[in-house]
């Protein structure tokens, strides 16, 4: 028993964790899921976790919506202004400043070439961003102020299934496999620790499209930012940026340069900033092998599989809820180790198996209990109602019928000289006359009529809401259609059974009360017997008299 039980335990959690490799993971909305959860652990590390000391390190001089106000010329902003910006950055002695704008292209006044130059020139430790074009191409400064650059790289980042920038990519390769460039990010991280891009771009743990997860440290509002406005008017201390690491970039959403990311719509160069301090830091993010994944996902599904199929209800749940929890949690502790495993699998098999097992548990049940209470209530000759449940009914449809003012009858049936037909033609014989007439009494009823086996060969029929008449008349229909009904004999004789009957209505009743309801009936029904039997007979509350508009002669 033990062994089949764990038997049924490991394959259901072994198909359950096939099905969901080979097929649900697959699915994005699955994988979506798992991203968002992601997300969370990011938003939660980014709450509680203050900016890292090189993150203090940076200043972002923003195009902000202020700025764009403040100084009043249309975007884009003639090279001489953004020039004279850097020069006044460089005046303070940054560590490095990072243009997040494309110098793309000749201006069509040279001299704003030349003044962006120079300035590019004299601070001497300039970066500014280049990328590929949707087409592939690589868009790149134009020469002359490239020459001026300190270096350039790319800003592209891929986008994952639900639109959103998780991930960075530290170089991109020709199809020869050698490396085309680096990212601004990394060229930048290396500017500023004295490394090669290539020195940090090999540690870089990669997946197999090239790219890793950016460290989400905060958004715009965690980081120390200067509107562009105030460099350019002198509005703002410029000596807070020496040593410091300065990102030039555009913020105002009016640019439509802003992204969902796991902590929110971010401007492109908050993303970069992440970007550069994921790799200053070397905070790279491994997934953890398929291997471990597979393992987890198991071991969480095994228990919730035996949650389910060895508990109650409610202990399998609250065990499945404690498993969740603790995913969640051993998936934010390795999060912050660095290491992101798929927490959505073990969630998601662990509800399904929780859901579809109790369920199922839940309808056997329901069905075993419609069963068994259909077996409590019913003969098992002739399929209709036990004693004990027919008088509960009678109770009720009385109750009932005395509220809402509507008549009630009751006719009790019983078979004439049964005990001689079971005397001649053996007891066997005998149930099958039973059961043909209980099946006969069944069909021709109606919906809400209960009719019992009262007796060994007397049958009771619950009549509600019909006229007193009508009732009697139906009451005589049935019996007349038994008596007409015809049964083989071993000894291939065709004999016909006749039955005697009482009916009482709500209507003759002084006290409507059961007992005396069955006795009333009782009465009329020895009534018939006493009238020479195969009649109906009708009780009324001074005597028992048969029906007024029927014959009631013996058939
Ligand atoms: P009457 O009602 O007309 O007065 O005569 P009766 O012979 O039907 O009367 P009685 O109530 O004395 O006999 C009923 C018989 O029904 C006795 C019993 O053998 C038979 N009987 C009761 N239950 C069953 C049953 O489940 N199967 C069979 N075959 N016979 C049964
Ligand atoms: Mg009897
Ligand atoms: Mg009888």
């Amino acid at each position: 028993m033990l062994k089949n039980n764990t038997f049924r335990i490991l394959s259901i959690s072994v198909i359950l964790c096939v099905v969901y490799t080979l097929w649900i993971s697959t699915l994005n909305p699955v994988q979506i899921a798992s991203l968002k959860i992601i997300d969370s652990f990011f938003y939660l590390s980014s709450k509680f976790n203050p900016l890292p000391k090189t993150g203090q390190d940076i200043v972002l001089v923003s195009v902000d919506d202020s700025s764009l106000r403040e100084v009043n010329i249309r975007w884009p902003w003639p090279r001489s202004t953004i020039a004279d910006i850097i020069n006044k950055i460089s005046a303070n002695g940054p560590a490095a400043i990072c243009v997040d704008l494309v110098f793309a292209g000749k201006s069509v006044d040279p001299k704003e070439d030349s003044v962006l130059m120079n300035s590019l020139k004299s601070g001497g430790n300039v970066y500014a961003a280049a990328f590929f074009g949707s087409d592939g191409k690589y868009v790149v400064p134009d020469e002359a102020l490239a020459l001026s650059l300190k270096d350039f790289g790319f800003v592209n980042k891929p986008r994952d299934i639900d639109n959103t920038i998780r991930r960075m990519r530290p170089y991109f390769l020709s199809q020869s496999g050698g490396i085309i460039d680096y990212s601004l990010s990394l060229k930048v991280a290396g500017g500023v620790t004295n490394n090669t891009p290539a020195s940090i771009g090999v540690s870089v743990p990669l997946s197999k499209d090239g790219a890793t997860y950016i460290k989400f440290f905060g958004s715009l509002d965690k980081f120390n930012s200067i509107p562009a406005w105030k460099v350019l008017k002198g509005a703002a201390d410029l000596s807070t940026l020496k040593n410091k690491l300065v990102f030039f970039g555009v913020t105002s959403e009016s640019f439509h340069d802003t992204y969902h990311t796991p902590l929110g719509i971010m401007p492109g160069t908050v993303i970069d900033i992440n970007e550069t301090l994921t790799y200053i830091n070397r905070s790279f993010f491994r997934y953890a092998s398929h291997e471990v994944n597979s393992i987890i996902l198991f071991i969480f599904v095994l228990i919730a599989v035996f949650g389910s199929l060895r508990l109650s209800i409610l202990s399998g749940i609250a065990l499945t809820a404690c498993e969740i929890l603790i995913l969640l949690s051993l998936g934010l502790v390795l999060f912050l180790k660095g290491i992101i495993i798929d927490p959505i699998g073990p969630i998601l098999l662990m509800v399904a198996s929780t859901v579809l097992l109790h369920g199922a548990r839940y309808v056997v049940l329901i069905v075993e209990n419609m069963v068994l209470r259909k077996e409590a209530v019913t003969d098992g000759l002739t399929g209709l109602y036990l004693h004990r449940y027919f008088e509960l009914q009678l109770k009720r449809e009385l109750k009932s019928a005395s509220h809402i003012r509507k008549n009630l009858a009751l006719v009790i049936y019983d078979i004439d000289h049964f005990k001689k037909i079971n005397d001649t033609y053996g007891h066997e014989f005998g149930n099958i006359v039973l059961k043909a007439i209980a099946k006969s009494l069944r069909d021709h009823s109606r919906k809400n009529n209960i009719i019992a086996r009262y007796g060994g060969e007397e049958f009771c029929i619950i009549i509600p809401g019909m006229k007193r008449d009508h009732a009697i008349k139906y009451a005589e229909r049935l019996r007349s259609l038994i008596s007409h009904m015809e049964f083989k004999t071993d000894k291939g004789d065709s004999i016909r059974v006749t039955m005697s009957a009482g009916i009482v209505t709500i209507e003759d009743m002084v006290s409507p009360d059961h007992t005396s309801f069955i006795k009333a009936a009782d009465s009329a029904l020895y009534g018939s017997k006493n009238a020479g039997r195969d009649r109906i007979t009708v009780f009324t509350s001074l005597r028992c008299q048969p029906p007024p508009t029927f014959s009631t002669a013996s058939g």
